[in-house]
C-alpha cells in the first residue's frame, strides 16, 4: 500500500470505470458543485468570498474554518449554490 507499482497506479489513474465521484466534502468538490463558499466576520462586518482554487483541491472543504484578518476571531462559513440560469 505505502509503495504501489507505478505501473499500476498508471493504470488505476486511466481506467475510466474507476474514477470515483470527487468526495463532497474536498475543495475538488465543492467547484466540480459549482458552489461558492464565503466567510463572513460580524463584527468587522466583512463577507469575503473564498478563492476556491487558491485552496488544495484534496482538501477539506467542508468544516474548514477561516480566521478574520481583521479581529482575529473565526469567521462563519456560508456555503451556497451559484445563481443558476433560470430554467422554465
Ligand atoms: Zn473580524
Amino acid at each position: 500500500m505505502i509503495c504501489p507499482k507505478l505501473d499500476e497506479l498508471e493504470t488505476d489513474t486511466l481506467d475510466p470505470t474507476r474514477i470515483e465521484m470527487v468526495s463532497n466534502g474536498t475543495w475538488a468538490g465543492v467547484i466540480a458543485m459549482n458552489l461558492q463558499v464565503h466567510v463572513s466576520c460580524g463584527p468587522c462586518n466583512l463577507m469575503v468570498e473564498v478563492d476556491m482554487n487558491k485552496q488544495p483541491p484534496d482538501g477539506k472543504a467542508i468544516g474548514v474554518a477561516f480566521r478574520c484578518g481583521e479581529c482575529g476571531r473565526l469567521g462563519g462559513t456560508i456555503i451556497s449554490g451559484k445563481p443558476a440560469p433560470h430554467r422554465v
